[in-house]
C-alpha cells in the first residue's frame, strides 16, 4: 500500500476507510493519513449532521453500526444513557459515528483531520502521485480515496435563489424556521417525509402540500424475517459468470426461484392500490407479507451489488428501467410509526399528497401545476427532490475540476465510473491504480450499496485488498 494517503470526505465511507486502515495488521507509523471535510460533517456525513431529532433512521438501530469496536450503535446509546429506540434519530447516529471516528483518529498520531474542503486534485503521471489542493494547503499523496458522497441538490423547476424557496432543506432546523403562509414540499422520498414530519411536529404547521410527479412513496417497513437463503447465494451467482459477464435474465430467474422457495408472492411487487395513501395503509395492514419481501431484498441485496458490474450495458439499462424501481420501493422502507403519522395527517386533511406535477410557476406565490390542469398555490416551497446524478452537472469545485482535467468520468447510470476494485477510471490516464472511490459517489457502479452496513462491509473488503498490495 502506498503510504501517504488522502481521504477526501469524512462521512460514512471516509469513516469506514479510516477505521479499516488503522485496524489493518499492515498499518504502522510509516503511514500518513489526512482526512478532509468540513468541521460539521467530519466523521458524520451529510445524512447524520446536527439537526432536529425528529429525523429518524429508516433502518432499525440494531442493524446500523459503523463498527463493533469499541461499540456497536446500540451499545454506544446505552453507554450514553440514551434510549435504544427501534428507529433512533439520525443525529444520534451521527454523534455515535463521529465519536467512533475521533477515537480512531486520536489513537494514531499519523492521522490528521483537516477541516477544509478539497477543491482540486492534480495527478502526476510520471511519479504516480496526487497533489491534493484545499484552501488550507497543497500536499502530495501516494493514494487518494474519494468519498465525497451525494452530489449537490437538484433544481428541477429552476427556482434556486427565489425568496421563500428552500433549495436544499438540510439542516432543517437551520433552513426551515417559521415559514409564513401555506407550505409545499416537492418530492415523496425519505427527505420529503423528513420535511413533512419536521414541519408538522417541530414547526406546528397547520397543513402541508406534498407535491411530486409520481406520488410514489417508499414502502413501509414490515415485520422482520430472518430468511435462510437457498438458491440466490454467492456461490450460485458466481457460477453464472461467463466471459466476465452475467446475464440479467438468469439472475431474474434465480431470484424468482428464491421468492417461490421463501413463499413471497411476486404480485406484492405490483401492490399499488388506487392512491399513495391506500398504498401506505396496505403495507401497514400486511406487515408480515410485505416484511418478508423487504427482508428477502435486504438479504440478497449485497449479491445484486456484486452481479451488477458484470451486466452488459444493455442489461444494466434494462435492470435500471424494469427491476430497479421494484427493488427501490422495498429497499429503504420508512418506519411504520412514520407511515401511521402520515396516514393520520392525510386523513385529517393536514397533509395533502398531490401527484402529476408538471411545472412550478411564480407569480408572487408558487403556482404548482399538474397534468390534470389543476393549480395549487403556496407561499413557501421546499425542494426535497434529492441530489443530481450526473457528475457533469455538479457545480461543486472539486468535481468540476476533476471532470475538467479528465481525471474522473461519469458512469452511464449516474455517479462516478470505477472498476470492480473501486479504482477510478480516468478518461485521460486509464485506470488509476491509487485513486479509489466508494460510497454514494459511486452509487451506480456499486448498485444499492449505500446503507451504512453494506457500505462499511464493502469498504472493509476494498481496504483489505489494498493494504495487502
Ligand atoms: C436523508 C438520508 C437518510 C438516510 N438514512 C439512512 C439510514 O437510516 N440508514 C442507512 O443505513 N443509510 C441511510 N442513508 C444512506 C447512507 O447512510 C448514505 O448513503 C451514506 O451516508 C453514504 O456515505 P458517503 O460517505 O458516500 O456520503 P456522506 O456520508 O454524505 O459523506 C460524504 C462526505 O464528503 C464530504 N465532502 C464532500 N465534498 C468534499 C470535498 N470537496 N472535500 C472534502 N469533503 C467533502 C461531505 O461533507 C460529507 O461529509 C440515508 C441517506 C440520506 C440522504
Amino acid at each position: 500500500m502506498k503510504k501517504r494517503i488522502a481521504v477526501i470526505g469524512g462521512g460514512v465511507a471516509g469513516n469506514a476507510v479510516l477505521h479499516h486502515i488503522v485496524n489493518n495488521t499492515n498499518f504502522d507509523t510509516s503511514y500518513r493519513i489526512d482526512i478532509f471535510d468540513s468541521e460539521d460533517h467530519m466523521g458524520r456525513g451529510k445524512p447524520y449532521i446536527e439537526d432536529s431529532e425528529v429525523l429518524l433512521l429508516n433502518i432499525p438501530s440494531d442493524e446500523m453500526s459503523m463498527t463493533n469496536v469499541p461499540y456497536s450503535f446500540d451499545e454506544w446509546l446505552v453507554s450514553r444513557g440514551l434510549p435504544v429506540e427501534h428507529f433512533n434519530s439520525r443525529k444520534h447516529f451521527g454523534d455515535y459515528s463521529a465519536d467512533m471516528f475521533r477515537r480512531a483518529a486520536v489513537a494514531h498520531s499519523n492521522v490528521r483531520l483537516i477541516n477544509d474542503l478539497v477543491i482540486d486534485v492534480i495527478y502526476n503521471e510520471e511519479k504516480e502521485t496526487f497533489a491534493v489542493i484545499s484552501d488550507y494547503k497543497t500536499d502530495e499523496y501516494d493514494a487518494v480515496f474519494l468519498t465525497t458522497g451525494q452530489l449537490s441538490y437538484n433544481d428541477p423547476y429552476h427556482l434556486k435563489g427565489m425568496d421563500n424557496y428552500i433549495h436544499n432543506p438540510y439542516p432543517l432546523n437551520q433552513n426551515i424556521t417559521d415559514p409564513e403562509g401555506s407550505v409545499g414540499v416537492i418530492g415523496t422520498g425519505l427527505s420529503a417525509i423528513d420535511c413533512v414530519r419536521y414541519l408538522m411536529i417541530e414547526q406546528s404547521a397547520d397543513a402541508v402540500h406534498l407535491f411530486s410527479r409520481s406520488g410514489d412513496m417508499p414502502s413501509v417497513r414490515g415485520t422482520s424475517h430472518d430468511l435462510n437463503i437457498k438458491y440466490f447465494t454467492g456461490a450460485e451467482v458466481d457460477s453464472y459468470i461467463e466471459d466476465d459477464m452475467i446475464s440479467l435474465d438468469k439472475i431474474i430467474e434465480l431470484f424468482k426461484k428464491e421468492m417461490a422457495e421463501q413463499g413471497v408472492d411476486e404480485k406484492l411487487f405490483y401492490r399499488h392500490p388506487e392512491s399513495t395513501l391506500e398504498d401506505l395503509k396496505f403495507d401497514l395492514l400486511h406487515a408480515d407479507a410485505v416484511g418478508k419481501l423487504q427482508y428477502l431484498i435486504i438479504a440478497v441485496n449485497p449479491l445484486f451489488s456484486r452481479v451488477f458490474p458484470y451486466f452488459s450495458k444493455s442489461d444494466k439499462r434494462k435492470f435500471m428501467k424494469e427491476v430497479h424501481p421494484l427493488i427501490d420501493k422495498n429497499h429503504s422502507p420508512m418506519p411504520p410509526e412514520v407511515a401511521r403519522q402520515l396516514v393520520d395527517w392525510a386523513e385529517e386533511g393536514r397533509v395533502r399528497i398531490i401527484d402529476g406535477i408538471e411545472a412550478v410557476e411564480t407569480n408572487g406565490r408558487f403556482e404548482v401545476k399538474t397534468d390534470r390542469d389543476e393549480t395549487f398555490k403556496v407561499d413557501y416551497l421546499i425542494n426535497a427532490t434529492g441530489p443530481i446524478k450526473d457528475i457533469e452537472q455538479e457545480p461543486a469545485p472539486l468535481i468540476v475540476n476533476l471532470v475538467d482535467r479528465m481525471l474522473i468520468a461519469p458512469s452511464e447510470l449516474g455517479g462516478l465510473l470505477v472498476d470492480k476494485q473501486h479504482r477510478v477510471i480516468s478518461p485521460r490516464y486509464g485506470t488509476l491504480n491509487h485513486m479509489y472511490a466508494i460510497g454514494h459517489l459511486t452509487f451506480s457502479s456499486d448498485y444499492m450499496s449505500n446503507t451504512v452496513n453494506i457500505l462499511v462491509k464493502n469498504t472493509k473488503l476494498m481496504v483489505e485488498r489494498i493494504m495487502e498490495q
